[in-house]
Order: C-alpha cells, then structure tokens, then sequence
C-alpha cells in the first residue's frame, strides 16, 4: 500500500488495534452481537436516508427488480466463505488449518505472522504461509464467476472484498471494479526504503523458500496485504461514494465481523435491498434488520444457484465458467517449448505464452507460469507435455 495513503487513512482511524482481519479468522458462529463500531469521524457514511419502500422482498423479487434493470448498481461485500468451495482452507481448523502447519515453527502463537513486528523479527514463518497463496494455487469458483457475470452485464458499482487469495482478479473482476480491503499480493513494497517491489522477484523468491529482498537496500519486501494494526487501502474510501449511490447490496459469504468492514453493510439507503447469503444470520442484519433484507442462509453455492436461476443465467454462466476453466487445462494444449537457458523457456499455445520451468524432479512435469495481453494474471501449475 501506497506510504502516503496512510496518514490520511489513520486520521479516519479506520483501522484500530483491535482490528481484525477477515483472512484471518475462522467464520464465526451465529451472530447476534453487534461487532465494533466504526470510529467517530466516519460514522455519517452509514446512510438511514432514502425513501420509506417497506414491502417485505423475496430473492425472486431482487430477482426481478435486476432482471428489470431496476437495479443495476449492485454493489457486492465478500468475505472467506465465497473462496471456501475453490479448496482454500481456513486458518484454525485444528490438523487442517494454516494456524496448525505453523505449530512446529518459531511463532509464539498463529496470528504472530500477521503481525509487523514479529515479522520484521522473523519473516519466515508468514513467507512458509504465502507459498501456498501463490497465485494458481487455488481458482475462482462459480460464485467469483458469478460476480464476473454482474461485471460483464454492466451491474456491478463495485466488489468489495475482505479475501487476499486474488480470485476475484483471476476471474476476471478489472481493477477499477475491485476494491481489496484487506490488500493483496498483487504488489509489495520493502518495508525499509518503501519502495514498490516487482511482483515476479518476490514471487521467485518466496517459491525457492527465499525471503525476499529489496533489489536496492536488501530490506526485506512484504506483499501489501494488511497485516495486524495496519491501514487498509486508500481505495477503502471508494465507500463513501459507493455505498449511498448503490441501489441493491449483496453480501456473500462473510460472518460481518470484522470492522470497519462490516459496518459497510448499513451504509446503503434504507430502501435499498440487502441480500444477505451466508452460513448463518450475523452481523447487523442479525440484530437489526431492515424490511427490505432478504436472508438466504446455508451452502453458499447453492444460494447463489439459486438467484442464477431465478435471473436466468444459468446457462450463461456455465458457459462462462467452461471458457475460463478451459484456459487452465493446460495438459489439453499441445505445446512448443522453445529452450531457455538452465533448463527454462517458453511454452506457446496459440496467442497465449507462459515461462516454463522444471516441476520436480523425477516428475517429468514443468511449471508454467505467464500471462498474455488478454488476461491479467494465469496460474501457475504442474503440466505435463511434448516439446
Ligand atoms: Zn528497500
């Protein structure tokens, strides 16, 4: 994040100490207990205004108000529960989450790799973390493809995330559509001299068990992903002219407790409609609930089915997902590799080109990693070829 974004951000305190970060935390049970309230100074983009519309909506209402086009500035919030069925495993499940792969390192307690001074004092520990988020690692479901499909026809004011897995880019979400609240691993800065570092050398890094070094001063560089008592991102501050102008709210997949987060989701006008797609009831739609909310709770992927039908996207969006899955069967495209020095080179399948690299040893597979003008980021992954 940008050093001169934060003065401005920390004015607003957006971001207290007690702060904590969605990515970072198990989803938690049933809600009811109103989470923290936002800092007084940014209080007034919570929005109570608008008309008195008090008719109680169905899913196939909103369904229709977007098929009217009644709405179409549909402003999205997500959290964990949207990368869920892309096989990303939260962080405390004891034996399966991240939490527990860390129990053998030096860390004093889990969160500590997500804390700046434990991670000026041992970055090793949260780059063992960031391995597994290398971009490829994991793909956007059809729920990211979902929001996609909002951007593609036109509806979506703007996807605010809490996730720092980068689905939401790699399914083709555009950068001036997406605002990442709590960062990304799009772009790092060193922590000494704060310049921007290039996201291919701390990927190499990090891949080769390297902790990586600013070219410059040899400070160690941290993707700008927010870490414990950090600010967020300036472009947080897209809310306030976001929020009030949006004319239906989604929120998918996040328990809202997490601020300022959370409290985004009473900033929408009073008549607008809030779906609320989650697990269980939580946040302030839990314990106070407006007469246009409409509450789809249990397996995430089958609400969001659900409103596909209704709208009558089905098929358009299978379609979609087909196409974008289909650029990831690498092992279908026939290849030609043209030999790099120490064992790389490029691999070339129609207009799109990735790096190559030997996988591991013995496997007979390569690494692909590239991108191509037509998409911003491709995955990395094992393929097996002829070349
Ligand atoms: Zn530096």
């Amino acid at each position: 994040m940008a050093q001169w974004a934060r003065p401005a951000i920390r004015a607003l305190r957006l971001w207290g100490p007690s702060g904590e970060l969605a990515w970072a935390r198990r989803l938690r049970s049933a809600g009811g207990r109103p989470p923290t309230r936002l800092a007084a100074g940014v209080s007034s983009v919570s929005g109570n205004g608008g008309d008195s519309a008090k008719e109680k909506l169905s899913l196939q209402d909103v369904a229709a108000l977007i098929r009217a086009r009644a709405c179409q500035r549909v402003v999205v919030m997500v959290g964990a529960g949207i990368s869920t069925p892309s096989g990303i495993p939260d962080f405390r499940s004891p034996g399966t989450g991240f939490y527990s792969s860390f129990q053998h390192c030096d860390v004093p307690y889990p969160e500590a790799i997500f804390e700046l001074t434990f991670f000026l004092h041992n970055p090793r520990p949260f780059f063992t973390w960031a391995k597994k988020m290398h971009p490829g690692s994991y793909r956007p479901n059809v729920i990211h493809y979902f929001l996609r499909l909002l951007q593609d026809k036109g509806l979506l004011l703007r996807l605010y995330t809490q996730n720092i897995d980068g689905l939401e880019r790699a399914a083709g979400i555009p950068d001036s559509r997406l605002v990442e609240a709590h960062g990304s691993f799009a772009s790092a800065t060193c922590t000494v001299c704060r310049r921007a570092a290039p996201a291919e050398g701390f990927w190499a890094a990090v891949m080769g068990d390297r902790v990586p070094r600013c070219a410059v001063c040899t400070g160690v560089v941290k993707p700008d992903i927010v870490f414990f008592g950090e600010a967020l991102p300036q472009r947080f501050l897209l809310h306030v002219v976001d929020f009030p102008t949006a004319d239906l709210l989604l929120i998918l997949g996040t328990s809202l407790q997490v601020e300022p987060f959370a409290s985004l989701s009473e900033a929408v006008r009073s008549s607008v409609p809030r779906v609320f797609m989650n697990q269980e009831a939580a946040g302030s739609l839990a314990w106070c609930p407006r007469s246009r909310d409409v509450l789809q709770l249990g397996e995430l992927v089958d609400s969001v089915d659900r409103l596909v039908a209704l709208l009558g996207w089905t098929e358009e969006l299978k379609d979609l997902v087909q196409r974008e899955t289909g650029r990831y069967r690498l092992g279908a495209l026939t290849w030609a590799v043209s030999p790099g020095p120490a064992g790389t080179g490029q691999v070339q399948a129609g207009a799109l080109t990735w790096a190559v690299s030997p996988g591991p040893a013995g496997t007979g597979r390569y690494r692909l990693s590239g991108s191509n003008t037509g998409c911003q980021s491709w995955p990395s992954g094992d393929g097996a070829g002829t070349g």
